[in-house]
Protein backbone atom coordinates (compact mmCIF):
# COMPACT_ATOMS: atom_id res chain seq x y z
CA UNK A 1 0.00 0.00 0.00
CA UNK A 2 1.20 3.76 -1.24
CA UNK A 3 2.03 6.20 1.56
CA UNK A 4 2.49 8.83 -0.65
CA UNK A 5 0.12 9.39 -3.11
CA UNK A 6 -1.28 12.95 -4.27
CA UNK A 7 -4.75 12.04 -3.82
CA UNK A 8 -5.80 11.75 -0.51
CA UNK A 9 -7.81 14.53 -0.49
CA UNK A 10 -10.30 12.55 -1.90
CA UNK A 11 -11.00 11.09 1.54
CA UNK A 12 -12.18 14.54 2.45
CA UNK A 13 -14.97 15.35 0.15
CA UNK A 14 -16.54 18.02 2.82
CA UNK A 15 -13.65 19.96 1.89
CA UNK A 16 -14.18 20.17 -1.57
CA UNK A 17 -17.63 21.73 -0.90
CA UNK A 18 -16.80 24.01 1.42
CA UNK A 19 -14.73 25.11 -1.85
CA UNK A 20 -17.01 25.52 -4.09
CA UNK A 21 -18.93 27.78 -1.32
CA UNK A 22 -16.13 29.50 -1.35
CA UNK A 23 -16.37 29.40 2.46
CA UNK A 24 -13.94 28.12 5.13
CA UNK A 25 -13.75 24.76 6.96
CA UNK A 26 -10.62 23.42 9.69
CA UNK A 27 -7.31 21.90 7.69
CA UNK A 28 -7.19 18.15 7.31
CA UNK A 29 -3.55 18.54 8.66
CA UNK A 30 -1.20 21.23 9.98
CA UNK A 31 2.25 21.40 9.65
CA UNK A 32 4.03 22.99 12.78
CA UNK A 33 7.94 24.01 12.84
CA UNK A 34 8.27 24.16 16.15
CA UNK A 35 11.67 25.30 16.75
CA UNK A 36 14.62 27.21 14.26
CA UNK A 37 17.62 25.85 15.74
CA UNK A 38 19.63 23.02 13.73
CA UNK A 39 22.82 21.36 14.95
CA UNK A 40 23.00 20.19 11.46
CA UNK A 41 23.60 22.68 8.29
CA UNK A 42 23.06 21.49 5.20
CA UNK A 43 24.32 23.17 2.04
CA UNK A 44 20.85 22.69 0.56
CA UNK A 45 18.20 23.32 2.89
CA UNK A 46 15.34 25.35 1.63
CA UNK A 47 15.10 27.72 4.61
CA UNK A 48 18.89 28.88 5.00
CA UNK A 49 20.19 28.78 0.81
CA UNK A 50 20.41 32.28 -0.17
CA UNK A 51 19.53 31.90 -3.23
CA UNK A 52 16.40 30.59 -2.60
CA UNK A 53 13.04 33.00 -1.62
CA UNK A 54 11.64 30.20 0.94
CA UNK A 55 12.66 30.74 4.37
CA UNK A 56 13.77 34.62 3.70
CA UNK A 57 12.60 35.99 7.01
CA UNK A 58 13.24 32.84 9.23
CA UNK A 59 15.37 33.84 12.60
CA UNK A 60 17.06 30.71 13.89
CA UNK A 61 16.70 32.10 16.96
CA UNK A 62 12.82 31.77 16.80
CA UNK A 63 10.99 28.88 18.85
CA UNK A 64 7.21 28.24 19.75
CA UNK A 65 6.32 29.66 23.35
CA UNK A 66 5.60 26.53 25.22
CA UNK A 67 2.29 28.61 26.24
CA UNK A 68 1.46 29.12 22.58
CA UNK A 69 1.86 26.00 21.38
CA UNK A 70 0.07 24.50 24.56
CA UNK A 71 -2.57 27.09 22.78
CA UNK A 72 -2.38 25.88 19.73
CA UNK A 73 -2.54 22.17 20.39
CA UNK A 74 -5.83 23.02 22.43
CA UNK A 75 -6.98 24.63 19.16
CA UNK A 76 -6.25 21.88 16.75
CA UNK A 77 -8.00 19.24 19.00
CA UNK A 78 -10.84 21.54 19.40
CA UNK A 79 -10.93 22.03 15.79
CA UNK A 80 -10.78 18.28 14.75
CA UNK A 81 -8.13 18.41 13.05
CA UNK A 82 -6.78 15.07 11.58
CA UNK A 83 -3.17 14.97 11.23
CA UNK A 84 -0.14 16.99 12.73
CA UNK A 85 3.75 17.51 11.22
CA UNK A 86 6.22 18.57 13.35
CA UNK A 87 9.26 19.90 10.75
CA UNK A 88 11.52 22.24 10.21
CA UNK A 89 13.08 24.97 9.92
CA UNK A 90 14.92 23.83 12.59
CA UNK A 91 15.78 20.30 13.83
CA UNK A 92 12.18 19.66 15.52
CA UNK A 93 13.76 17.21 18.17
CA UNK A 94 15.40 19.63 19.88
CA UNK A 95 12.22 21.87 20.92
CA UNK A 96 11.67 20.99 24.19
CA UNK A 97 8.36 18.90 25.88
CA UNK A 98 7.57 18.02 21.93
CA UNK A 99 7.02 14.37 23.60
CA UNK A 100 4.61 15.71 25.52
CA UNK A 101 2.56 18.13 23.06
CA UNK A 102 2.73 14.51 20.51
CA UNK A 103 1.13 12.76 23.89
CA UNK A 104 -2.10 15.03 24.23
CA UNK A 105 -2.34 14.80 20.52
CA UNK A 106 -2.23 11.74 19.55
CA UNK A 107 -4.22 10.71 22.73
CA UNK A 108 -7.03 12.97 20.97
CA UNK A 109 -6.81 10.91 17.96
CA UNK A 110 -4.98 13.24 15.76
CA UNK A 111 -2.30 11.34 13.53
CA UNK A 112 1.68 12.80 13.96
CA UNK A 113 4.24 12.48 11.76
CA UNK A 114 7.57 14.06 12.29
CA UNK A 115 10.59 14.94 10.03
CA UNK A 116 14.01 14.94 11.88
CA UNK A 117 17.66 14.55 10.44
CA UNK A 118 17.90 11.52 13.11
CA UNK A 119 20.00 13.12 15.80
CA UNK A 120 18.18 13.06 18.48
CA UNK A 121 16.14 10.09 17.99
CA UNK A 122 17.19 8.28 21.04
CA UNK A 123 16.55 7.37 24.46
CA UNK A 124 13.13 8.05 26.10
CA UNK A 125 11.94 11.03 23.52
CA UNK A 126 12.47 7.97 20.97
CA UNK A 127 10.32 5.47 22.94
CA UNK A 128 7.79 8.11 23.32
CA UNK A 129 7.91 8.84 19.36
CA UNK A 130 7.46 5.25 18.65
CA UNK A 131 4.04 5.02 20.86
CA UNK A 132 2.88 8.19 19.67
CA UNK A 133 3.55 8.78 16.14
CA UNK A 134 1.95 7.48 12.48
CA UNK A 135 5.96 7.69 10.92
CA UNK A 136 8.88 9.47 10.81
CA UNK A 137 11.50 10.73 8.03
CA UNK A 138 14.89 11.34 8.91
CA UNK A 139 16.07 13.43 5.68
CA UNK A 140 19.74 12.92 4.72
CA UNK A 141 21.67 13.10 1.94
CA UNK A 142 24.77 11.41 3.21
CA UNK A 143 26.41 7.65 2.78
CA UNK A 144 29.52 7.74 5.54
CA UNK A 145 30.45 9.91 8.11
CA UNK A 146 32.82 11.71 5.48
CA UNK A 147 29.86 12.87 3.33
CA UNK A 148 27.69 13.51 5.93
CA UNK A 149 30.23 15.94 7.72
CA UNK A 150 30.66 17.76 4.19
CA UNK A 151 27.50 17.99 3.14
CA UNK A 152 26.05 19.47 7.06
CA UNK A 153 29.16 20.81 9.18
CA UNK A 154 28.99 17.80 11.78
CA UNK A 155 31.41 16.18 13.64
CA UNK A 156 32.72 12.90 12.18
CA UNK A 157 30.77 9.90 13.40
CA UNK A 158 27.35 12.18 12.94
CA UNK A 159 26.46 9.54 10.16
CA UNK A 160 26.96 6.30 12.33
CA UNK A 161 25.47 8.15 15.55
CA UNK A 162 22.39 8.58 13.13
CA UNK A 163 22.29 5.17 11.39
CA UNK A 164 22.43 3.46 14.88
CA UNK A 165 19.61 5.57 15.68
CA UNK A 166 17.39 4.20 13.41
CA UNK A 167 18.61 0.90 13.98
CA UNK A 168 17.74 1.07 17.63
CA UNK A 169 14.47 2.65 16.96
CA UNK A 170 13.24 0.04 14.86
CA UNK A 171 13.80 -2.60 17.52
CA UNK A 172 11.62 -0.49 19.93
CA UNK A 173 8.79 -2.21 17.87
CA UNK A 174 5.15 -0.56 17.26
CA UNK A 175 3.56 0.57 14.20
CA UNK A 176 4.89 3.88 13.71
CA UNK A 177 6.71 3.69 9.98
CA UNK A 178 10.54 4.71 9.65
CA UNK A 179 11.25 6.74 6.33
CA UNK A 180 14.33 7.90 4.69
CA UNK A 181 13.95 11.44 2.40
CA UNK A 182 17.32 10.98 0.90
CA UNK A 183 18.19 14.49 -1.15
CA UNK A 184 20.02 13.85 -4.59
CA UNK A 185 22.61 16.17 -5.79
CA UNK A 186 25.76 16.35 -7.71
CA UNK A 187 27.53 14.81 -4.88
CA UNK A 188 25.54 11.84 -4.22
CA UNK A 189 23.27 10.59 -7.00
CA UNK A 190 25.90 7.58 -7.70
CA UNK A 191 25.85 6.63 -3.94
CA UNK A 192 21.69 6.21 -3.95
CA UNK A 193 21.90 1.98 -4.40
CA UNK A 194 24.42 1.78 -1.36
CA UNK A 195 22.22 4.07 1.04
CA UNK A 196 19.27 2.06 0.34
CA UNK A 197 20.93 -0.99 1.35
CA UNK A 198 22.08 0.21 4.41
CA UNK A 199 19.27 1.72 4.76
CA UNK A 200 16.83 -1.86 4.58
CA UNK A 201 19.91 -3.85 6.05
CA UNK A 202 18.71 -1.43 9.53
CA UNK A 203 15.12 -1.98 9.18
CA UNK A 204 14.28 1.13 7.30
CA UNK A 205 11.01 0.83 6.51
CA UNK A 206 11.30 2.89 3.00
CA UNK A 207 13.37 5.71 1.43
CA UNK A 208 11.90 8.41 -0.66
CA UNK A 209 14.63 9.78 -2.96
CA UNK A 210 13.92 13.35 -4.19
CA UNK A 211 16.08 15.89 -6.01
CA UNK A 212 17.75 19.49 -3.99
CA UNK A 213 16.26 22.43 -4.98
CA UNK A 214 18.96 24.91 -5.75
CA UNK A 215 16.92 27.89 -7.59
CA UNK A 216 13.75 29.72 -7.72
CA UNK A 217 14.32 29.86 -10.94
CA UNK A 218 12.66 26.38 -13.11
CA UNK A 219 15.06 26.29 -15.59
CA UNK A 220 18.32 26.55 -13.30
CA UNK A 221 17.11 23.41 -11.48
CA UNK A 222 16.64 21.37 -14.24
CA UNK A 223 19.90 22.43 -15.52
CA UNK A 224 21.65 21.54 -11.86
CA UNK A 225 20.03 17.86 -12.25
CA UNK A 226 20.25 17.26 -16.00
CA UNK A 227 24.05 16.02 -16.24
CA UNK A 228 22.99 13.46 -13.16
CA UNK A 229 19.55 12.65 -14.21
CA UNK A 230 19.95 9.70 -15.73
CA UNK A 231 22.67 8.11 -13.95
CA UNK A 232 20.40 8.87 -10.82
CA UNK A 233 17.88 7.59 -12.26
CA UNK A 234 19.64 4.52 -13.01
CA UNK A 235 20.84 3.99 -9.54
CA UNK A 236 16.94 4.19 -8.32
CA UNK A 237 15.88 1.88 -10.53
CA UNK A 238 19.28 -0.55 -9.22
CA UNK A 239 17.93 0.32 -5.55
CA UNK A 240 14.46 -0.67 -6.49
CA UNK A 241 15.12 -4.11 -6.86
CA UNK A 242 15.36 -3.96 -3.08
CA UNK A 243 11.99 -3.84 -2.55
CA UNK A 244 9.47 -6.34 -0.97
CA UNK A 245 7.10 -6.49 1.66
CA UNK A 246 8.85 -4.99 4.71
CA UNK A 247 11.16 -2.39 2.56
CA UNK A 248 10.73 0.61 -0.86
CA UNK A 249 12.25 2.61 -2.70
CA UNK A 250 10.10 5.71 -3.80
CA UNK A 251 11.13 7.68 -6.84
CA UNK A 252 10.07 10.98 -6.52
CA UNK A 253 13.17 12.32 -8.68
CA UNK A 254 10.76 14.01 -11.08
CA UNK A 255 11.66 17.17 -12.96
CA UNK A 256 11.10 19.99 -10.98
CA UNK A 257 9.67 22.25 -13.86
CA UNK A 258 5.93 21.53 -13.54
CA UNK A 259 5.83 22.51 -9.72
CA UNK A 260 6.95 26.55 -10.35
CA UNK A 261 4.10 27.29 -13.54
CA UNK A 262 0.58 27.71 -11.42
CA UNK A 263 -2.66 28.09 -13.85
CA UNK A 264 -5.30 28.07 -10.94
CA UNK A 265 -6.15 31.35 -9.53
CA UNK A 266 -6.77 30.70 -5.99
CA UNK A 267 -4.78 27.67 -3.98
CA UNK A 268 -7.64 25.20 -3.41
CA UNK A 269 -4.91 23.05 -1.48
CA UNK A 270 -4.64 25.70 1.67
CA UNK A 271 -7.62 24.08 2.78
CA UNK A 272 -6.30 20.70 3.70
CA UNK A 273 -3.12 22.32 4.79
CA UNK A 274 -1.83 25.27 6.43
CA UNK A 275 1.72 25.39 8.23
CA UNK A 276 2.56 27.29 11.82
CA UNK A 277 5.77 28.33 11.74
CA UNK A 278 8.47 28.99 14.78
CA UNK A 279 8.15 32.81 14.67
CA UNK A 280 4.19 31.75 15.59
CA UNK A 281 2.62 32.99 12.43
CA UNK A 282 0.21 30.85 10.35
CA UNK A 283 1.39 30.50 7.05
CA UNK A 284 -0.38 28.89 3.24
CA UNK A 285 2.05 26.09 3.14
CA UNK A 286 6.02 25.41 3.53
CA UNK A 287 7.24 26.43 0.59
CA UNK A 288 5.90 29.62 1.44
CA UNK A 289 6.73 29.64 5.11
CA UNK A 290 8.77 32.34 6.79
CA UNK A 291 7.78 34.79 3.75
CA UNK A 292 5.74 38.11 3.82
CA UNK A 293 3.75 37.15 1.23
CA UNK A 294 2.48 33.40 2.70
CA UNK A 295 1.89 34.92 6.01
CA UNK A 296 -2.07 34.55 6.87
CA UNK A 297 -1.87 35.22 10.83
CA UNK A 298 -0.04 34.97 13.88
CA UNK A 299 -0.81 33.54 16.77
CA UNK A 300 1.00 36.33 19.13
CA UNK A 301 -2.72 38.34 18.15
CA UNK A 302 -5.16 35.74 17.96
CA UNK A 303 -5.17 32.02 18.29
CA UNK A 304 -6.24 29.26 15.39
CA UNK A 305 -9.64 29.01 16.10
CA UNK A 306 -10.30 32.77 15.75
CA UNK A 307 -8.41 33.15 12.51
CA UNK A 308 -10.53 30.24 10.86
CA UNK A 309 -13.36 32.06 11.98
CA UNK A 310 -12.58 35.84 10.51
CA UNK A 311 -13.90 37.42 7.93
CA UNK A 312 -10.70 38.24 6.81
CA UNK A 313 -9.16 35.14 6.43
CA UNK A 314 -12.07 33.97 4.54
CA UNK A 315 -11.44 36.92 2.24
CA UNK A 316 -7.90 36.49 2.07
CA UNK A 317 -8.13 32.93 1.34
CA UNK A 318 -10.34 33.27 -2.07
CA UNK A 319 -8.31 36.06 -3.22
CA UNK A 320 -5.20 35.09 -2.71
CA UNK A 321 -3.71 34.33 -6.22
CA UNK A 322 -0.67 31.87 -6.77
CA UNK A 323 -0.21 33.04 -10.96
CA UNK A 324 1.27 35.99 -9.29
CA UNK A 325 2.08 34.93 -5.53
CA UNK A 326 4.15 31.71 -5.71
CA UNK A 327 6.01 32.32 -8.85
CA UNK A 328 8.72 29.53 -7.29
CA UNK A 329 8.87 26.13 -6.30
CA UNK A 330 5.27 24.80 -5.30
CA UNK A 331 5.07 20.87 -3.79
CA UNK A 332 1.51 20.97 -3.76
CA UNK A 333 0.95 21.73 -7.56
CA UNK A 334 0.18 18.33 -8.31
CA UNK A 335 -2.46 18.55 -5.26
CA UNK A 336 -4.37 21.87 -6.71
CA UNK A 337 -4.12 21.36 -10.33
CA UNK A 338 -6.20 18.26 -9.49
CA UNK A 339 -8.54 19.92 -7.26
CA UNK A 340 -9.02 23.15 -9.66
CA UNK A 341 -9.62 20.89 -12.50
CA UNK A 342 -12.51 18.91 -10.31
CA UNK A 343 -13.91 22.19 -9.09
CA UNK A 344 -14.35 23.64 -12.48
CA UNK A 345 -16.31 20.70 -13.85
CA UNK A 346 -19.81 21.87 -14.46
CA UNK A 347 -22.12 20.71 -11.53
CA UNK A 348 -25.48 19.61 -13.93
CA UNK A 349 -23.32 17.35 -16.07
CA UNK A 350 -21.05 15.48 -12.68
CA UNK A 351 -23.22 12.64 -13.29
CA UNK A 352 -22.34 11.74 -16.97
CA UNK A 353 -19.38 9.85 -15.27
S1 LIG B 1 0.03 27.55 -4.65
FE1 LIG B 1 1.60 26.24 -3.70
S2 LIG B 1 3.19 27.66 -3.05
FE2 LIG B 1 1.32 28.87 -3.37
S3 LIG B 1 0.28 28.95 -1.41
FE3 LIG B 1 -0.56 27.22 -2.50
S4 LIG B 1 0.64 25.45 -1.83
FE4 LIG B 1 1.80 27.30 -1.31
Amino acid sequence: MAVYNTNKFFAFPNHIETLRNKAITPPVHIRIKPINACNHSCWFCAYRAEDLDLGEDMKLTDKLPQETMTDLVTDIIELGVKAVTFSGGGEPLLYKNLDKHIERLATSGIKIGILTNGSFLRGELAKNLAKYCTWIRVSTDAWSNESLRESRKVKIGEYDNIINNMADFKTLGGTCSLGVSFIVGKTNYNHINEYCLRAKEIGVDHVKVAPCIVSNDPIENEEYHKCIRTDALNEILVAQKLNDENFSVVNHYHSLGDKFQKSYSICPFRLYLMVVGADSKVYTCQDKAYTQSGEIGNLKNEGLKALLKSKSYNEEFYSFDPRSKCKHHCVANQKNLELWNFLNIEREHLQFV
